[in-house]
């Protein structure tokens, strides 16, 4: 059997948000690929534990450790425990992501306030505190999670629009910075995925989506996960300050 990229055998990666979904997905994958994985959870051990036992069923090391994103002391705290744990961090995926959706007339602050504290503020946390072992590296992968509204807006999401155009920002800026120690930070934006998010909307709003979408059909977990997977490699070297639209050609 071919293998269509080299094996991530020797990287540590760290997956935000890694007990469901496109992040369990990602942390999945990544292992299977050879990769040590140490991910975090919020609030669901249970999904976290899944997610562990998937990963050591592969036959790689997996740490699963609790962390609020938008808490930089907890954040560093997973950094150094992943640190003293596996003694280096290569790869970091900027998963976890949350949405409080409501027409701008009846958004509260704290929507917007939540919204933008765990999608934007704590992908910033998570690079802030994983950029130096990279930089002490001279090698390092960071892909953030976007998604197609950063581009098209939605109506309902003008704070997890906006949260999501400030990732793609982010990343273009630490993209510059940091590109001449041999790190490459890109983000992946997905369109509609299948997970427990969209297979609760009514059959008739998933039909909806699924007409928009040119390939026919809403995108799997392992959709994400493959292109995350392709953009830590180091086939994926010279690709940096990218937005990765995975979306089916929805436009
Ligand atoms: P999900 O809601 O199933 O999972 C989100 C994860 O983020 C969970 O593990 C949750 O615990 C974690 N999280 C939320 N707030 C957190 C916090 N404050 N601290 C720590 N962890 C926190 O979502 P998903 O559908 O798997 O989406 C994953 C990512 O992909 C998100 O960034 C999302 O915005 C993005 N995305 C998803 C879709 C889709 O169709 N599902 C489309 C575009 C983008």
């Amino acid at each position: 059997m071919s293998v269509p990229f080299s094996s991530l055998g020797s990287r540590v990666a760290l997956v935000t948000g890694g007990s469901r979904g496109i992040g369990q997905a990602i942390a999945v994958e990544l292992a299977s690929a050879g990769a040590t994985v140490s991910l975090t959870y919020r609030s669901t051990p249970v999904g976290a534990d899944d997610t562990r036992k998937r990963i050591e069923e592969l036959g790689a090391q997996c740490l699963a450790l609790e962390c609020d994103v938008t808490d930089l002391a907890a954040v560093e705290a997973v950094i150094r425990q992943t640190l003293d744990h596996f003694g280096r961090l290569d790869i970091l995926v900027n998963n976890a992501g949350t949405t409080r959706d409501k027409l701008l007339v009846r958004m509260s602050p704290e929507d917007f306030d939540v919204v933008i504290a765990t999608n934007l503020r704590g992908t910033w946390n998570f690079c802030r505190a994983a950029i130096r072992p990279m930089l002490r590296a001279r090698w390092g992968r960071i892909v953030s999670l976007s998604s197609v509204v950063a581009a098209s807006g939605n109506p309902g999401q003008t704070n997890y629009a906006a949260s999501k155009a400030g990732i793609e920002a982010l990343t273009l800026s630490l993209a510059r910075e940091v590109g001449s120690r041999g790190i490459t930070v890109n983000a992946v934006a997905p369109g509609f995925i299948e997970t427990d998010m969209t297979r609760d909307l009514p059959e008739g709003v998933v039909e909806g989506m699924r007409e928009r979408i040119p390939l026919g059909r809403l995108g799997a977990v392992e959709d994400v996960a493959r292109t995350v997977r392709f953009l830590v490699s180091e086939e994926a070297a010279y690709i940096t300050g990218q937005v990765i639209r995975v979306n089916g050609g929805l436009g």
